[in-house]
């Protein structure tokens, strides 16, 4: 067991298109992981490390963001619905995960993963 406190890790990825899982797989490869957890094992550094509960306010900005920078297309999941998901899931204390297609055709993959958790290593513990 580890004795860190509570926190998010912010992980992103952009791309033409939904990557191959053999390379979501792929733990050198800075693509987004199959299961959340793996992305604390994947080589990239987190963005950002937010406590828990007290960073949710961060994390939840760097959602909006990246949702404003990246909307999804017309016909897809509305905003406000995809915010007060995220919301809960922050309330919660648990991970946010988002791989959706952008307006402009991109796979934006927007993660907020929760830390620690079990049998994983941390890998960037809060300052
Ligand atoms: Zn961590």
């Amino acid at each position: 067991m580890t004795d860190l406190p509570p926190h998010w890790h912010a992980y992103s990825w952009t791309g033409h298109e939904r990557p191959a899982d053999s390379d979501r797989n792929n733990m050198a490869s800075a693509t987004p992981p199959l299961e959340t957890a793996h992305w604390l094992r994947k080589s990239v550094k987190p963005e950002a490390t937010w406590p828990v509960p007290e960073g949710a306010e961060q994390a939840y900005a760097w959602l909006r963001a990246q949702l404003e920078e990246h909307p999804r297309a017309a016909h897809d999941l509305p905003y406000e619905p995809q915010m007060e998901y995220a919301a809960d899931c922050l309330a919660r204390g648990a991970d946010v995960v988002w791989g959706y297609y952008s307006e402009r055709g991109r796979y934006i993959s927007r993660t907020l993963v929760a830390c620690p958790r079990a049998g994983e290593r941390c890998p960037a513990p809060p300052a």
